[in-house]
């Protein structure tokens, strides 16, 4: 014993930037010591010291069915024995590619890579290298991983060229990325219209997931699809998120719009790194070996993430009920904390965000609103009480099947003595 979270924390940051691998890890922006975690089973994770917590960050989003799934770590321990990776030709990867393809009408074919990053990346390329034309519309508050051309935000409400989020990222880079507002059509016609000849295609998370949650409002999307096929541009649904989330056909199913490339990752790859690409075939086709747009990996669809991915996926489609029984939770979750807290709570399928405000949040602008000071508090509370959601205003609460209706009680409850305590 003698282990803590403080002490590791000293360690990591002498030897790791900001004592983390990933920045929203490091409890950077609720001002507290990040929870370094042992284990976890179902949905319960457990810290070094062995303090247990109701985990709503799942691993961000992959731990659908619970962690430490009994058949995802059986599968995977037998097939650890036979070795961890070729980088030749393994049947897994056909298995995983035949799932998805054969249950969503939409992926014809599908590329895997080893994060969503790198999904994003390698499906704007595409996009670029199909319509030989060069330019991206992405919308304010939407993320989509840390490529230099999708690290841009720009101002509130600016429509403009874009000027990158990060340094280290050249003007260069970014000037091909367009910036539209979430839910708001007119702001990307405004865009088409300026760039006719030249946009590439438009991006979008289908339900923003990524500034806290904002889901689609009505006929955003399927407006999206007609100024695509208007202007002669790509539609690309990033579901790194919301794929086998929402539905098992993701966003694209939930709102029944057909976009021409998706990204997936989180829940594809069970725990594992993993992410794809995929969509129209004539599309895909023009990846390498086959076509001319280039993109490679070493370990893309190796056998051991390739086997998480696909005893994850086998379960939800051997289970029809269970995005009923998601969805109802998220509902349930969403409906008693905006009874009893009097906040905004958005909620879509399993993903649910109160904003401190009681003004709709419908876009990065109005998620601004949100009183992070107070979220801070409240998150600090929460964590003392057992329950960790993501240390950010700017995340989603994400359930998975193992969470149990006395389970939402008590974070109602706990939400709620914290917040009419703190007010
Ligand atoms: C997490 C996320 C990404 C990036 O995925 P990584 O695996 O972290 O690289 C991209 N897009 C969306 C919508 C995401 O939520």
């Amino acid at each position: 014993m003698g282990k803590n979270s403080e002490t590791l924390f000293e360690r990591a940051k002498k030897v790791m930037p900001g004592g983390v691998n990933s920045p929203v890890r490091a409890f950077k922006s609720v001002g507290m010591t990040p929870r370094f975690i042992d284990k976890a089973c179902g949905n319960k994770i457990y810290d070094i010291e062995g303090k247990e917590y109701l985990d709503y960050v799942g691993s961000w989003g992959p731990m659908i069915l619970g962690h430490a799934d009994p058949k995802v770590i059986a599968a995977v321990q037998k097939r650890v024995e036979k070795g961890l990776s070729f980088g030749a030709c393994t049947e897994l990867e056909v298995e995983l590619a035949e799932l998805i393809c054969e249950n969503i009408p939409h992926v014809e074919m599908i590329r895997m890579v080893n994060s969503g990053t790198e999904a994003v990346m390698s499906a704007l390329r595409a996009a670029r290298g199909y319509t030989k034309k060069n330019k991206i519309i992405k919308f304010e508050g939407c993320y989509h991983g840390h490529s230099d051309a999708m690290l841009v935000k720009a101002g509130s409400g600016a429509m403009t060229f874009g000027d990158p989020d990060s340094a280290g990222v050249t003007k260069g880079a970014a000037e091909d990325t367009l910036l539209a507002r979430y839910n708001d059509l007119a702001s990307v016609e405004a865009l088409m219209k300026e760039n006719k000849e030249d946009v590439a295609c438009v991006i979008v998370e289908a339900t923003a997931a990524n500034m806290g949650v904002v889901p689609a409002a009505e006929g955003f999307l399927a407006g999206l699809r007609a100024l695509c096929d208007k202007y002669g541009a790509l539609l690309i649904f990033d579901e790194v998120i919301t794929g086998f989330r929402l539905a098992f056909g993701g966003a694209a199913e939930y709102f029944g719009v057909t976009p021409d490339l998706v990204t997936y990752g989180k829940i594809i790859g069970g725990g594992m790194p993993v992410g794809a690409y995929g969509g129209r075939k004539e599309i895909m086709e023009c990846v390498s070996p086959l076509g001319s747009v280039y993109q490679a990996g070493t370990l893309s669809g190796n056998p051991i993430a390739m086997t998480a991915g696909i005893e994850t996926l086998k379960q939800l489609l051997a289970d029809p009920g269970i995005y009923d029984r998601l969805n109802e939770m998220g509902a349930y979750l969403a409906d008693g904390l905006r009874q009893s807290c009097g906040f905004t709570v958005n909620n879509i399928g399993s993903l649910a965000c109160m904003f401190y405000t009681t003004e709709p949040v419908t876009d990065y602008e109005s998620a601004q609103k949100s009183d992070t000071v107070r979220f801070s508090h409240v998150f600090s509370g929460l964590l003392d009480a057992g329950i960790y959601v993501a240390p950010s205003q700017y995340e989603a609460m994400f359930i998975n099947s193992c969470f149990t209706r006395s389970e939402l009680d008590y974070t109602i409850e706990t939400y709620s003595k914290l917040i009419n305590g703190v007010k």
